[in-house]
């Protein structure tokens, strides 16, 4: 009834689950945020989502997993002892096509209205299904959120802008979720020295960047190739997805691949 859950969406691939231990991690730190306890240690998560993952029929999946505080009387102020309600499900998972990462994606640029624990993986979505549903009345697939003047994150997915060969991305913080592929992504350009900054980016950098990109579970990294109806960047690569990303994207392709074949995963 108050929206007073957190949730996860873990990205299975070859039936692996991905990044598993840093979802886990940051489930554990949303649930201590909203003090509920959380109902299970990491091996009986895996052995859950395992268990999901066997049980559905596709190679590559989506799991999606939500923890409720539990059933309680209506009543605004926490309510103690509970026991939590876990549910969890998987649909197919199906990352952006070649073509559609050739094409890229269409973004408006909005003012973030949203409250100040967006670090919090909360199942109150209304505010990012609301700036979702704007961007899609004018034709485009995401909404890039700014506050006071500097990019926060998008209704789904975290942003990197590239400028001049740099590629920029804010410090994690109270105003974005801390994305598992942000860090993904930050690791891939670390391990390829590739030039990058972590720091506030100002909406009139986002608007005059060479490259605009996306990224979050399902997307993995995705170019958004206008802005407001503008093509993003200029001369000859505006309006199609830049170097730079097709460096990043080709890496993360290569990343995922070694990733899924250690056995470390579940
Ligand atoms: N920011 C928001 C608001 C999101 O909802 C999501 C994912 O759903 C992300 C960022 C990206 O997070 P991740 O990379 O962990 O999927």
């Amino acid at each position: 009834m108050f929206g007073d859950a957190i949730y996860e969406v873990i990205p299975v691939y070859s039936r692996r689950a991905f990044r598993l231990p840093e979802h886990l991690a940051r489930l554990e730190a949303s649930l201590q945020a909203i003090r509920i306890d959380n109902p299970h240690d990491s091996a009986q998560w895996s052995s859950l989502i395992g268990k999901i993952i066997e049980r559905n029929p596709w190679e590559d999946q989506s799991v999606y997993l939500q923890v409720t505080r539990g059933v309680a009387p209506r009543e605004h102020q926490f309510p103690e002892g509970l026991t939590p309600t876990v549910f969890v499900m998987a649909n197919s998972l199906v990352t952006p096509s070649k073509a559609q990462i050739d094409r890229g994606g269409s973004a408006i640029v909005l003012a973030d209205f949203r409250w100040l624990h967006c670090e919090v993986k909360s199942v109150s979505l209304l505010g990012n299904c609301w700036l979702r549903t704007l961007a899609a009345d004018r034709g485009c697939t995401e909404a890039i959120l700014v506050r006071d003047g500097f990019l926060t994150e998008a209704s789904s997915s975290n942003v990197f802008i590239v400028k001049d060969g740099v590629v920029v991305t804010p410090p994690k913080s109270n105003l974005m979720l801390p994305g598992i592929t942000y860090d993904v992504v930050l690791e891939i350009l670390r391990a390829n020295a590739m030039a990058h900054e972590v720091r506030p980016v100002s909406e009139a950098e986002l608007r005059a960047a060479d490259e605009v990109w996306i990224t979050s579970s399902s997307k993995e990294v995705f170019p958004i190739t206008t802005l407001d109806t503008r093509p993003v960047g200029h001369g000859e690569n505006a309006g199609k997805p830049g170097p730079v990303f097709a460096r990043a994207y080709a890496h993360y392709q290569v990343f995922k691949a070694t990733v899924m074949r250690s056995p470390a995963h579940v």
